[in-house]
């Protein structure tokens, strides 16, 4: 890390020199000289690290970019790190956009190119300017057919384009965003499914009913009974289908905050990446073509059918796709729309911050509706007890406490994450620290972040000794001692006063570690209402032809409150079931 920052600091004053150096030399003549024609390199933050690139021009181009050294996250940085540098060389131009849901990594890169761009000499006041021209003259209609349309590259709308494609079909998938993944690439990677024999063999004793009881109980008895069956019973089949094509999940089977039960399989890769990197291969392999920055706007129905989708891409073409056995809708939730949160839950104001991606708009909400779609469980927001973006060490629930900033444990941790906020709103600025020790604490976490690297931002807490811990919190030590020796008790009688189900390791191997969290808007539960074949269903109960939903579009599956780890298996079985049905 030293090394890092002296490197950065000498690039600093290189920069500076070269600035200094080639100010007058700048193209001010009229002649087209823009660089001094070489390869320079430029280097900035990223979001897990540095990111240095190599820029070649010539006196007059922006020839070639080349990253050289990353450590951002395969999946979820792609669209930067390669489209960015494309469109500049492209547009020989830094006036590009930055991808949204990968913001801090397409800084990194703007400011690493404009660095090596300042180092050759070019005037980055001119590079900057956006081009006034304006070619809307040139919109054009494509019109393009498939067997299949699906909308939204997520885990349930690429499920179902393998899914389809599986049984011969041809199929587009539409994407708005830059990117493919929603947020299934964003996801803590958690997968509930039974598995009695592997569950058994780590000493767990589970049952598909058990699954059934707790998920539907634990959303209230709100879900429609006979999702939450097909749920159950289909999510060890959807992750041995996810292993079938390559993705690989760890061996222990554990618990994450709200998953109520030891029956969560952890992704091998960061977050959400590995089901969307095996969905992707496995589709491009079956000849799935998808379309990025590509926004459905409207359902094309003719003759009281579902035919296909009006679409606008990133230049404001129109597409009209046609799907000949019909469309997805795939869209996921909408989290990130102020508007119609707030619309039916009014607390959830713009203020609240979401975990959720930018694209989370509930778009398949609004273009279903239009075409006589009924709703269900819109009222039903699920607020996610562990924010800020899930980034802690860990997200497994059997070896973590919370406690308040008065260091005492307040409810049971293996709660639902409804009760759980409920509490944790109560609690002192509405905050909590989950508390872990080192028996857990792996050198990355779920999602890929490096531990060393969120105790540097601040964000983990790392201390030697529970007193060093209570120092660096500002917590009594006396009380955080005894809230530990309390809970170690407990785990030794499996019992304590909050009604803990889920137990594990003691607290007590150092160093220990402290994260300070929040409840954040995570998880929309209603949505479009489907029946057993994943059918969109209209007001007065009829099914609208030609037209399929799945995933976090959909209502009905989680009732008043989803149990951690049960979105993923949602967006595999529904999307499969949704594929597989839109060809029959
Ligand atoms: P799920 O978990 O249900 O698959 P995700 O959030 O993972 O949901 O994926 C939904 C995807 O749909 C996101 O990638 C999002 O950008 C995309 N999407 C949302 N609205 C549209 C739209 N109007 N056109 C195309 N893609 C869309």
């Amino acid at each position: 890390m030293k090394k890092f920052k002296k490197l950065a600091m000498a690039m600093t004053l290189i920069f500076m020199f070269s600035l200094v150096g080639c100010g007058g030399s700048e193209n001010t003549s009229g002649d087209k000289t823009k660089f001094k024609s070489g390869k320079y390199i430029g280097e900035a933050k990223g979001h897990n690290g540095n990111i240095k690139l190599e820029v070649e021009v010539d006196e007059e181009k922006i020839k070639d970019i080349k990253i050289l050294e990353h450590k951002e996250t395969k999946g979820l940085s792609d669209p930067a790190l390669n489209d960015i540098p494309k469109e500049i060389i492209e547009k020989q131009s830094l006036a590009v956009d930055v991808i949204s849901g990968a913001t801090v990594t397409s800084n990194g890169v703007i400011e690493a190119i404009t660095l090596a761009l300042k180092n050759a000499g070019g005037n980055i006041d001119e590079l900057k300017k956006v081009s006034g021209s304006d070619d809307s003259s040139k919109k054009e209609l494509v019109k393009k057919e498939a067997d299949v349309i699906v909308i939204g590259a997520g885990g349930a709308g690429m499920s179902a384009a393998v899914a389809a494609a599986e049984e011969g079909a041809k199929v587009i998938v539409l994407e708005k965003m830059p990117m493919i993944g929603g947020n299934t690439i964003r996801s803590g990677g958690a997968y509930n499914a039974v598995d009695v024999e592997a569950q058994k063999a780590q000493g767990i004793e589970d049952s598909i009913d058990k699954h059934f009881k707790q998920t539907f109980e634990g959303g209230d008895k709100k879900a429609d009974e006979k999702l939450v069956k097909i749920l159950v019973e289909g999510s060890l089949e959807g992750k041995k289908w996810l292993q079938s094509y390559g993705m690989k999940f760890n061996e222990k089977i554990g618990s994450v905050v709200g998953s109520l039960w030891t029956r969560t399989h952890q992704a091998s890769d960061a977050a959400g990446t590995g089901y969307m990197n095996t969905l992707k291969e496995a589709g491009d392999k079956l000849g799935v073509e998808i379309l990025l920055n590509t926004k459905a706007t409207e359902l094309i129905v003719e003759n009281d059918r579902v035919v296909g989708v009006k679409a606008e891409d990133k230049d404001k073409n129109l597409l009209e796709l046609r799907g000949k056995k019909g469309v997805v809708i795939a869209t996921g939730g909408f989290a990130a729309n102020v508007e119609m949160r707030t619309k039916y839950v009014p607390s959830l104001t713009a203020d609240k911050p979401t975990t959720n991606h930018p694209g989370a708009t509930g778009d398949g909400i609004v273009m279903g509706e239009k075409v006589g779609a009924d709703l269900v469980g819109m009222e039903h927001i699920q607020l996610l007890p562990m924010a800020i973006e899930l980034t802690g060490p860990t997200i497994n629930v059997e070896n973590s406490i919370f406690i308040n900033k008065e260091g005492k444990r307040f409810i049971n941790e293996d709660n639902r994450r409804d009760k759980l906020c409920e509490a944790i709103m109560k609690q002192k600025d509405g905050q909590y620290y989950m508390i872990n020790d080192s028996q857990i604490i792996k050198e990355k976490n779920e999602l890929g972040d490096n531990i060393e690297e969120l105790i540097q931002k601040g964000v983990v807490i790392k201390a030697d000794s529970i007193k060093e811990l209570a120092e660096k919190i500002k917590i009594d030590e006396k009380v955080l001692q005894e809230t530990i020796n309390e809970f170690n008790k407990a785990v030794e009688n499996k019992k304590d006063s909050f009604n803990r189900t889920l137990w594990k390791n003691k607290i007590e191997k150092a160093p220990y570690y402290a994260t300070l969290r929040h409840p954040a808007v995570h998880h929309t539960m209603g949505g479009l209402k489907i029946n057993e074949k994943t059918q969109v269903l209209s007001k007065s109960g009829e099914i609208i032809q030609g037209l399929y939903a799945a995933g976090e579009v959909t209502g009905g599956i989680h009732g008043g409150n989803r149990l951690g780890g049960n979105a993923l298996p949602d967006t595999i079985v529904f999307g499969k079931i949704a594929g597989k049905n839109v060809v029959k």
